[in-house]
């Protein structure tokens, strides 16, 4: 049985982004940079007005000399003429500077009378002129490749007249659910059956790792739909599979792999809940075998498959998005695995997230899982852990 550690190790060793696909930057934010992001523009692309006002000369301003009013240039306009001596022009915030201004007067500290402004006192060269080039340069590389387009890249990238950016392609995840006791979402109860939620979860959580889903919906425990099922699942980057991957009568997942030419790189890992997780390759697609309990799905979701997702979509470093946290109550691992309990999580008059495992623990605990707000993770060597004592946190949201 394989470590968390050696089995992550080999679902994302060696894993290479997606290609690259050009989307437009309305629908970029979250994806990851293919390429340098470049601003197309200098920023700003011309000298312009940071204020209401007057473009003037500065040489020509002292307090109480009368300047010559002369025309205005509104944002988006551009001066008809160049601004001569003497003279002001009504000027508003992000406008041109017209050609021989090169001060603005705020409306604030001038009057104006008689077709002529009058300053309340000199005003420096430069003053409230936001020149060409002085923010960003046309060329400079507003996102890396492999950086995550988080809002404030694309706003910038907005504003440095990029329309379209190259990212990597999303990964294609095919779903399929096994089960004969599955009822769809919000069914009738029926006897011997129960709710599936799984499918939900892994299509949540795809969709929150950056990926696009087929859900290919619930297949009963039959070996030759399974094996059916699965081949179809094949067309993907991504293949999850959930439930049937035990050693049950029914569980017919594992020999529909191997019918389909899917090779195992593990099966069983040292993780609780969520020990009976297969993973395998069928050329380049990755194709998981999650357990059926909810909890483990979850889990296991998180811990594999979401940094897979990640990597694939661009994110270099991609790693499960654990936290550190401290244990408000004491915790332990069981069955010498790691294991992953439910708790509640609060951040702590330090700011340091405070972990209270729930009362009831198990895979099969929906009650503990839906007053949760994620995990807390006690280590497969750590022994028993005090409170206080540092622990990581999975926070699910
Ligand atoms: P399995 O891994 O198929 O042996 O399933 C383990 C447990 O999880 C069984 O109690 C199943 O009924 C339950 N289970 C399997 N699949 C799902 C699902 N999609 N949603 C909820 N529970 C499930
Ligand atoms: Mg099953």
């Amino acid at each position: 049985m394989k470590s968390i550690d050696e089995a992550l190790g080999l679902v994302l060793d060696g894993l290479a982004p997606l290609d690259a696909e050009r989307v437009p930057l309305a629908g970029a934010v979250g994806r990851v940079a293919a390429a340098p992001a470049l601003s197309a523009v200098d920023l700003p692309p011309f000298d312009r007005s940071a204020m209401d006002g007057y473009a003037v000369r500065a040489a020509d301003t002292a307090a109480g000399v009368p300047l010559r009013l002369v025309g205005g240039v509104a944002a988006g306009e551009v001066a008809a003429a160049a601004l001569e001596p003497g003279t002001a022009t009504r000027i508003s915030t992000g406008a041109a500077l017209p050609a021989g201004a090169d001060a603005i007067l705020r409306s604030e500290d001038a009057t104006e009378a008689g077709g002529a402004v009058v300053p309340a006192g000199p005003v420096p060269d430069g003053r409230h002129v936001r020149y060409r080039g002085e923010d960003l340069r046309a060329g400079d590389v507003l996102a890396q490749p492999g950086s995550v387009l988080s809002l404030p890249r694309v706003s910038a990238l907005a504003s440095a007249g990029a329309g379209e950016v190259a990212v990597h392609r999303r990964p294609r995840v095919h779903l399929l659910v096994t089960g004969s006791e599955l009822l769809p979402l919000g069914a009738p109860p029926e006897p011997g059956r129960i709710h599936e939620s799984n499918g939900l979860m892994v299509r949540l959580l795809a969709g929150r790792a950056g990926a696009s889903v087929t859900d290919h919906g619930i297949v009963g425990d039959d070996r030759e739909a399974t094996r059916a099922a699965i081949e179809t699942g094949l067309a993907g980057d991504v293949l999850v599979v959930s439930g049937g991957v035990s050693v049950g009568p029914h569980d017919h997942v594992r020999p529909a792999f191997a019918d389909c030419g899917v090779d195992e790189l593990f099966w069983r890992v040292r993780i609780k809940p969520g020990k009976p997780l297969w993973f395998g390759r069928a050329g380049a697609t990755l194709v998981f075998g999650l357990p059926g309990n909810p909890l483990s799905t979850i889990v296991c979701f998180c811990v594999f498959i979401a940094p897979a997702l990640r990597r694939l979509a661009g994110e270099r470093d991609a790693r499960p998005a654990l936290e550190p946290g401290r244990l408000a109550a004491p915790a332990e691992a069981s069955d010498g695995r790691t294991t992953f309990l439910t708790a509640a999580l609060r951040a702590g008059a330090d700011g340091v997230l405070e972990a209270t495992p729930t009362e009831r623990q198990g895979s099969h605990m929906t009650g503990a899982l839906g007053e949760s707000d994620g995990f807390v993770v006690a280590p497969e060597t750590a022994g028993p852990l005090p409170a206080g004592a540092a622990v990581d946190v999975l926070r699910l949201r």
